[in-house]
């Protein structure tokens, strides 16, 4: 064989490789016209390379982000170094459907993107190459996983029967909001209740319906507050909540609200209408209150006097 035949046999395996390996490949002269384009843009792309051969890549595929794309391919001009992009800075160049029947999340394919310099004979970077990876596969797996640590998150601070704050969160919140006050001497109040003679539910109707109590009283509760409030079940049929940029008025018109709300629930057992009422105390966050433990002794000390009272009322706590 001659040098020549030799060239070209090199030349056209190299073609061939080109053309079958499993990422994109595009050449792209300085004016964005496409110089090459390899089976898997053809495949993935549905556009045959007769159709996309000297033709501009932004009138080919209008929703690419021309000015973004300019501005890296640019710098790989000039520069003559190479750029990077990944799936998590912008999940995809092109958007190709993804084959993989993985998950919801994958309906494009994810893609890392490489721009690499080619240069002529001369010397100088008149084309770039644009390699484009598939990375799906990658991309939903992290996905996959950042979703379950973000339940796995929510659950450690959620309490299981009613999801509302567990009490050891909402001691950090409780902590978080006392901080605050400190800092801004921003008002808050906090309401801690105890459902009343529940231990009577438990005997008369069963574990069952008591838990069944507790759950309508969350969910009445949680129907009860605002956004920014933070409620939480701090024992067993004990809740606390702490309302923010609240003083003790506006705290016990929200809890004598939700004692009547709370009084009118009904759950059924066997036939039988069980009725309930909730005792509540009330602490406004003030300078005398140095720590949290205090705020919520201070509460307890405001419940502890509703239930002296008779329960089912509110009273707010006074030195
Ligand atoms: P008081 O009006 O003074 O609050 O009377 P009480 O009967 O509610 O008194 P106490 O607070 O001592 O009783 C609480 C009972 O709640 C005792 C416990 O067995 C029950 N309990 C605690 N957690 C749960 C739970 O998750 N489910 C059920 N069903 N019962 C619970
Ligand atoms: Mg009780
Ligand atoms: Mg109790």
């Amino acid at each position: 064989m001659t040098k020549t035949q030799d060239f070209l046999n090199d030349f056209h395996w190299l073609m061939d490789v080109l053309q079958d390996i499993d990422v994109g490949l595009v050449i792209l002269d300085k004016e964005f016209k496409v110089q090459l384009w390899n089976s898997f843009m053809q495949n993935h792309s549905a556009k045959m390379p007769d159709v996309v051969l000297g033709q501009r890549l932004f009138d080919l595929f209008p929703e690419l982000p021309e000015a973004w794309f300019r501005r890296k391919a640019d710098s790989v001009f000039v520069l003559q170094n190479s750029a990077f992009t990944t799936w998590e800075q912008r999940p995809y160049l092109f958007r190709f459907n993804s084959y993989r029947p993985i998950t919801s999340i994958a309906d494009y394919m994810y893609q890392n993107c490489t721009i690499i310099p080619l240069t002529n004979a001369r010397g100088e970077v008149e084309h770039i190459c644009l390699i484009i990876y598939d990375v799906t596969e990658v991309a939903v797996n992290r996905l996959q996983l950042q979703t379950a640590n973000e339940k796995l998150h929510t659950l450690s601070r959620t309490d299981g029967l009613t999801g509302l704050l567990n009490r050891k969160s909402w001691q950090q919140e409780l902590e978080q909001e006392h901080r605050r006050f400190k800092r801004h001497g921003h008002v808050s109040s906090m309401v801690m209740f105890d459902i009343d003679h529940f231990k009577k539910v438990n005997d008369t109707y069963g574990h069952p319906t008591g838990d069944q109590v507790i759950r309508e009283t969350s969910s009445t509760l949680r129907n009860s507050l605002r956004d920014i409030d933070l409620a939480g079940r701090y024992g067993g049929e004990e809740f606390a909540i702490i309302l923010k940029d609240t003083g003790a008025d506006g705290a016990m018109t929200l809890s004598e609200r939700l004692r009547k709300s709370i009084e009118s629930i009904v759950v059924e057992h066997e036939g039988h209408n069980v009725r309930f009422t909730v005792s509540l105390g009330i602490a406004e966050l003030n300078s005398s209150v140095k720590t949290p433990a205090d705020w919520i002794e201070c509460a307890d000390k405001a419940l502890y006097k509703a239930k002296n009272g008779g329960r089912n009322c509110s009273v707010i706590y006074t030195q």
